[in-house]
């Protein structure tokens, strides 16, 4: 794998060298500049509306420039440039279709490139990205055969072998949220088109469903929940003691361990990291969670360390730059 820290011929001749976050919102972006070690020199948000439109691009550009300029760099210091898009990225670097948000992303490489004229750029798909923030800086730190899920609003999913990531020839490398846990036809439907798939049971939105339904089946009153995705209702709701939390709890397990004992079958990784929203609740399903992967997997896996990611919100912000700073030939 590659060193992780860089020792680099460039970066000896640019003392000042740094690289750029940017995670990439539908909104918004927000983005970090980071000596090539790792270190935040200083962040920002930038308020942006859509990402189509020499407008849109200015300002992104004046925002990062004011960044660079608070942190006592100038704009040739910046080496490296990664952004974190929400949707898949090939392993050539190209961005595919895009959900979520408006963005145009061959003008807004052009207006980058004007700004930053030093700087390798990379686009790295967002739970990729979260996955190599937390290789970098994160929990993951030194260990480089390791899978990260994601348990937000969906499941990502984000695999490093051997140190490097495995985006996939489409694209669609990592994609575990779209793992069929229930068979084909007698699962719910999800986004993708299909049906089963784990994000309807694991993410914050399948928890929520999972809860409603436990509280159906037993003829129980929830919680009140704030909206659709408010796991963090349902955790309050089992440390309370509700005992259709809890069940819904157990099946998200049941279904996520399930899901990860598959994905031993063909990775082994030394390592799950769980991250996002439903994961700050992690500690109250850590130990159900093994008990599933170690009840489905193959005996010599079940060595596997489960843990939490250490990064939050901002791990997509170290991975880009990681990726950048590593196509860059400086990590
Ligand atoms: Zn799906």
């Amino acid at each position: 794998m590659a060193a992780l820290e860089p020792v680099c011929a460039a970066c000896a001749k640019r003392e000042n060298a740094c690289a750029l976050g940017i995670d990439v919102g539908g909104t918004s972006i927000k983005a970090g500049l980071l000596t090539c070690t790792g270190e935040v020199l200083a962040t920002a948000k930038v308020p942006t509306g859509r990402i189509v439109g020499q407008e849109a691009f200015k300002k992104i550009a004046q925002g990062l420039s004011g960044l660079v300029e608070r942190a006592g760099r100038v704009a040739e210091d910046v080496v490296a440039v990664g952004l974190d898009v929400p949707g898949p990225v090939d392993d050539r670097g190209n961005v595919g279709m895009l959900a979520n948000i408006e963005l145009d992303p061959d003008g807004l490489c052009m207006a980058l490139r004007d700004a930053f004229p030093e700087a390798t750029l990379a686009f790295v798909n967002d739970a990729n990205a979260a996955a190599l923030g937390e290789l970098w800086r994160g929990s993951a730190k030194g260990v480089d055969s390791f899978v990260m899920v994601t348990l937000g609003t969906g499941v990502g999913g984000g695999v490093v072998v051997g140190g490097r990531l495995v985006p996939g020839a489409f694209g669609a490398g990592g994609e575990i949220g779209h793992m069929t846990v229930v068979k084909e036809g007698e699962g719910r439907t999800c986004g993708c088109g299909r049906h089963g798939c784990l994000e309807q049971y694991a993410s914050a939105k399948g928890l929520v469903w999972l809860y409603r339904d436990e509280c159906a089946r037993r003829s129980c009153a929830p919680v009140a929940l704030a909206h659709e995705t408010d796991a963090l209702a349902v955790f309050d709701a089992l440390r309370a003691g509700d005992a259709c939390a809890d069940a819904a709890v157990s099946r998200m397990c049941e279904h996520l361990g399930y899901a990860l004992a598959q994905v031993s079958t063909i990775i082994d990784p030394a390592v799950y990291l769980v991250g996002g929203g439903v994961a700050g609740a992690f500690d109250l399903y850590a130990e159900r969670l093994s008990a599933s992967f170690r009840a489905h997997c193959l005996a010599p896996s079940s060595a596997t360390r489960i843990l939490p990611c250490s990064l939050g919100n901002d791990a997509g912000m170290y991975g880009v730059a990681y990726e950048a700073l590593r196509q860059a030939g400086l990590a």
